[in-house]
């Protein structure tokens, strides 16, 4: 098969996939887009845990996103909090409820399938493919990468040298967990 003819099944395989792992979502009464404004504030740092940042990252709207956190905070699975940085502004957190329905996240079964039928190698590679996909998209449509952390252009890796990160465009101090998380300034490191 040729390099096209590979790529063309591939998306079609994606498309395939993520069909059959949103028919499992109805579990918990949670709809697809509040399973992925769950993901998002999972995996999200402190800065962008904002109803503008989700919505940027789901390419939603802010009106649609509203309304999925109102459905959301109705559940009990996510609180709003005035922002520390910006009183006009409000932060959002999973509430552990919210973390224990995301224990059950349909998406898994998906990671299983993925995990018994690859190697590591072949799974790595399918990875980085993945990633220069969605690279290429995001360039496309303008959007921002909303990459992890350690890999931002900002970040200072142990500035105070005792094994604490920093952020030199916000200024904050940022832990090691911080520095796993994806950020809405994330700016990659130039290659
Ligand atoms: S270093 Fe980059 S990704 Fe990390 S908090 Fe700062 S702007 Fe965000």
């Amino acid at each position: 098969m040729s390099t096209r003819g590979y790529a063309a099944e591939a998306a079609q395989l994606i498309d395939r996939l993520e069909r059959l792992a949103r028919s499992g979502e109805a579990r918990h009464g949670v709809n697809p887009a509040q399973w992925e404004a769950l993901r998002y504030l999972a995996q999200a740092n402190r800065f962008s845990r904002t109803p503008a940042a989700l919505a940027d990252y789901l390419a939603s709207t802010r009106g649609t996103v509203s309304q999925t956190l109102i459905a959301l905070e109705g559940k009990g699975l996510v609180a709003r909090r005035q922002s520390a940085r910006d009183k006009r502004s409000v932060d959002l957190d999973l509430t552990d409820a919210g973390r224990r329905v995301l224990v059950d996240d349909p998406l898994q079964e998906l990671a299983r399938d993925l995990r018994k039928g690859d190697s590591d190698e072949g799974l790595a590679a399918a990875v980085e493919v993945l990633r220069d996909a969605l690279r290429r998209a995001l360039r496309r449509n303008g959007s921002r990468p909303f990459g992890v952390c350690h890999a931002c252009r900002h970040f200072q890796k142990n500035a105070s040298g005792r094994g604490r990160h920093h952020c030199a465009l916000i200024d904050e101090p940022l832990s090691e967990e911080d520095s796993g998380l994806i950020c809405t300034e994330q700016e990659p490191v130039p290659a």
